[in-house]
Formats: C-alpha cells, structure tokens, sequence
C-alpha cells in the first residue's frame, strides 16, 4: 500500500522534537524504541486509516491506544465538539453537558450509582486509590503483575523478590516506603492471593486488577479467578477496584463488570469515555462515594475536570455504542480479522496465537495460552519488531511495541479487515521466512 515507503519527514521532525521533549516525546512508548524507528509522525486520520507526514496511508489498529471505538474523526463527535467549543472551552465551573454525559453514562451502567469525572486514566486510578484507602482507614494495596494502572507512584511496582511480594518501584523518583504499600501479585495465582490475604488482609485497602488485562499482552483471566477477588475482598473487607480504563465501553457498555458479571466497588474509566478528548472517571456506590470532597472527607478536584469540550465529544460516542447491535458487530469482525491471521499461521505452522476479546486482540508470538506476565518471552518481541515494519511498509499500523494489543474499530469495513489481514499474512510470512 505505501510502495516509495519513507519517513522522511518524521525523521526530520522527530529530530526536532529531541530538542523539545526527552526522547523526542510527550508519552515514552511513542519513541519506537523497541521497533524500528524514527516514530511516524501523524498528519491525519479519518475512519480507519491514518495518514504520516511523508503521506504514506495505514490502517489504524492502534486507535490512540484505545479510545476511538468509532474511528478517527467521527463526524457526529466532532459536530458535538463544535457546538460546546463555540460558547467557550472552559470555565471552571458546572455546566449541562457533564450531567448529560453523566446521566447516559449512570442510566446504562448497573455497577455504578454515582461518579466523578477526572481527565485521564491515571488520574482517576490516583482517586480510586484515595477513596479506598480513606474509606477503609487502611493503607495497603494489592496489585497484579502485568497490569497496567497509569503512571501514579504507588502502581508503578513491581514484585520484589520473596514469596509475599512488597513492591519495588519500577520507575526512578518513588520513595520505597510508598512502593511498600503496594503488594504485587501474580495473575492467577490463588493460593498465593489466599496466602497474602491472610497475612495481610486486614491491612488492605484495596486490590485493583485490569479485569481484562490489556496493557502488557493480552492476559485474559478465568472468570474464577476475578470472582475469587470479589468474594475474598468482601471477606476481608477490602474493596475490589476493576480498572477500566481501557475494557471500559470496549468489551461492552458495561464494560468488564458486565462482561462477567461481576460487582466491583469502585471502578475507573478512561480512553472511550472521552470520545478522544481527555476525560477519566470513577465511580461507585452513593454510600462510597459520599467520601469525596465535598461531602466528605476524601479531597479530589480538577480545574478542567468535566471540561465542556470534552464531555460534548464523550456524550457523541457514547451514544453511538449505545445503538443495537454495535457490539456485536464489532466482536463479529473482530474474529474476522483474528481468525484471518490465526489460519494463516496455523497453516503455515507459525509459532502464533492471537487471543481476542469483543474487539481487543493480541499477537502472541508463542502456541501456548498466555494469562500471567512471566509467560510472555521477551525474545519474541525481536519477532514484532520485523512484522511491524514490515506492517508499516505495507500499510498496517500497529502500537509500536509487542507488548500492545490493537483495536478493531466500527470505522473498520469488512474490506479494510479482509486487506488488512492478507497484509499481516504477507508480513507473517517475513517474519518466519
Ligand atoms: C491507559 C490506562 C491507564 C492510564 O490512563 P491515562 O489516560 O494514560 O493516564 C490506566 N489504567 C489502564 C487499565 C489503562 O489502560
């Protein structure tokens, strides 16, 4: 798709942009330090293509990382942008469109009674936490190997080493007594879990897992083991926080909670929820939530929060994944594409596996069923960095790291999938050639 392949530009640019930002970036994975660089620079996108300032054309599996379920420039978003943005951008101050977005969101939502609205992810993790920590009077928190939460101080952690896991910080500037309140556990251990908690269960704030695991792989969890979670967070008095940021309205409107069935206290939102723009939540119970400021005693603000702009482009697409049928149109194009490249692959012996949820997928290099961290083999990202320049030549983006899973959005016809998986296969070939 792009013959005279160059990056030309990009690479010009991001030249620049070393002098500006550290790594030549605002967000470090955009650095393709881990795939072939220079990063592509984006000029455009519209529906599911995406256009690069050397002008070469993509698909776009990536989708800002998640939040255009719909496609690049909706036209119904950016025509509810344009009504809010012409009365003024922000103002500090109440206004009708967070109540509308509110009210979609809380009227089709079982799992939540009342809510917050932040502007990022991080953001309304940060929050979260508070919450559980001030309404528990407890101070530790339990967190999974291989999840992903924002970058707050105390979930950039790791597990140290010893059987019951006090964290280790994984980023520089993290005092180790924060990192020490974070208890880091494998995905789908349940002893361990059982073991922990009976050390520490009465100290524990919270546990906070990415019900579908989506950050660092594909880590698709048993049901068991998330309703394990709720029943020992109620035992022990705990709260089960799920993460939503990125299975929020992707694996359904309801998100993870309603994908399994399964009550949580608190949940985070981002990525879709803001139709683009920098929107998070949190939300819960009205007994929970009666802690925050200023009803009570859990301090949390924001001087763009609910920004006008951005819940005028949340309340657009929201609306449109509330049509009948949308997610399983989705889904079902979604295991187009996935069973596209598995067969391939299969048939030709490739060592792959593509694990798949509503409209999330992974390419795994490796046959085996992956649910934990430890399982993925930092080797075979050598074997993503070949496919995805590969992909980018033949006009695929992806995430610029193995590690990512893609998004299929409704902006993807049955035609862009059907090219984009003959595309993938051409490239598999490559890689395994
Ligand atoms: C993306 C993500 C975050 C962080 O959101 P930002 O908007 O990038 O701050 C937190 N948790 C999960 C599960 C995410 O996918």
């Amino acid at each position: 798709m792009n013959p005279n392949y160059s990056r030309e530009r990009s690479g010009k640019l991001y030249e620049a942009a070393k002098q500006y930002f550290p790594g030549g970036v605002n967000s470090p994975v955009r650095a393709f330090r881990s795939v072939t660089g220079p990063p592509i620079f984006i000029k455009k996108g519209n529906g599911s293509r995406l256009w690069d300032e050397d002008d070469n054309e993509y698909i776009d599996f990536c989708a800002s990382w998640g939040p255009l379920i719909l496609g690049h420039n909706n036209a119904a978003i950016l025509e509810r942008v344009m009504e809010a943005a012409a009365n003024g951008l922000s103002f500090g101050a109440p206004t009708q469109w967070g109540n509308r977005l509110g009210k979609l969101l809380l009227d089709n939502n079982r799992y939540i009674e009342k809510m917050r609205f932040v502007s990022s992810g991080t953001e309304a993790v940060m929050s979260a936490i508070r919450l559980a920590r001030g309404a528990t009077g407890r101070s530790k928190i339990i967190k999974f190997e291989g999840c992903y939460h924002g970058h707050l101080d105390s979930l950039l952690v790791k597990a140290g080493s010893g059987l019951v896991t006090f964290g280790v910080s994984t980023s520089a500037g993290i005092p180790e007594a924060f990192a020490k309140e974070t208890l880091v556990l494998p995905l789908n251990d349940p002893e361990l879990l059982e073991k922990t908690l009976a050390e520490h269960g009465h100290d524990v704030a919270c546990i906070i897992i990415e019900p579908v695991p989506a950050n660092n792989g594909l880590l698709l969890q048993d049901r068991a083991f998330l309703e394990l979670l709720r029943e020992k967070c109620t035992a022990y008095g705990a709260l089960l926080i799920f993460d939503e940021v990125i299975s929020g309205f992707r694996v359904g409107f309801e998100g993870a909670a309603g994908h399994y069935g399964i009550q949580p206290d608190i949940l985070t939102y981002g990525k879709i929820i803001g139709g683009g723009m920098p929107v998070g939540a949190y939300g819960a119970s009205h007994e929970l939530m009666g802690h925050i400021a200023p009803d009570g005693p859990v301090y949390q603000a924001g001087t763009l929060s609910a920004n006008p702009v951005a819940m005028a482009a949340g309340l657009a697409a929201l609306e449109q994944l509330l049509a009948p049928g949308f997610y399983e149109a989705l889904e079902r194009k979604t295991q187009y594409f996935v069973q596209a490249v598995q067969s391939h692959c299969d048939a030709k012996g490739y060592e792959v596996r593509i694990p798949q949820i509503a409209s999330i997928f992974w390419i795994a290099f490796s046959r085996e069923r992956i649910i934990t961290a430890d399982q993925i083999d930092p080797k075979s990202m050598e074997k993503f960095k070949v496919l995805h320049l590969e992909l980018l030549k033949r006009g695929i983006y992806f995430g610029p790291s193995g590690y990512e899973v893609g998004f299929v959005s409704a902006a993807h016809s049955t035609a862009d999938l059907e090219a984009a998986a003959a595309e993938v296969n051409a490239a598999m070939d490559v890689v395994f050639g």
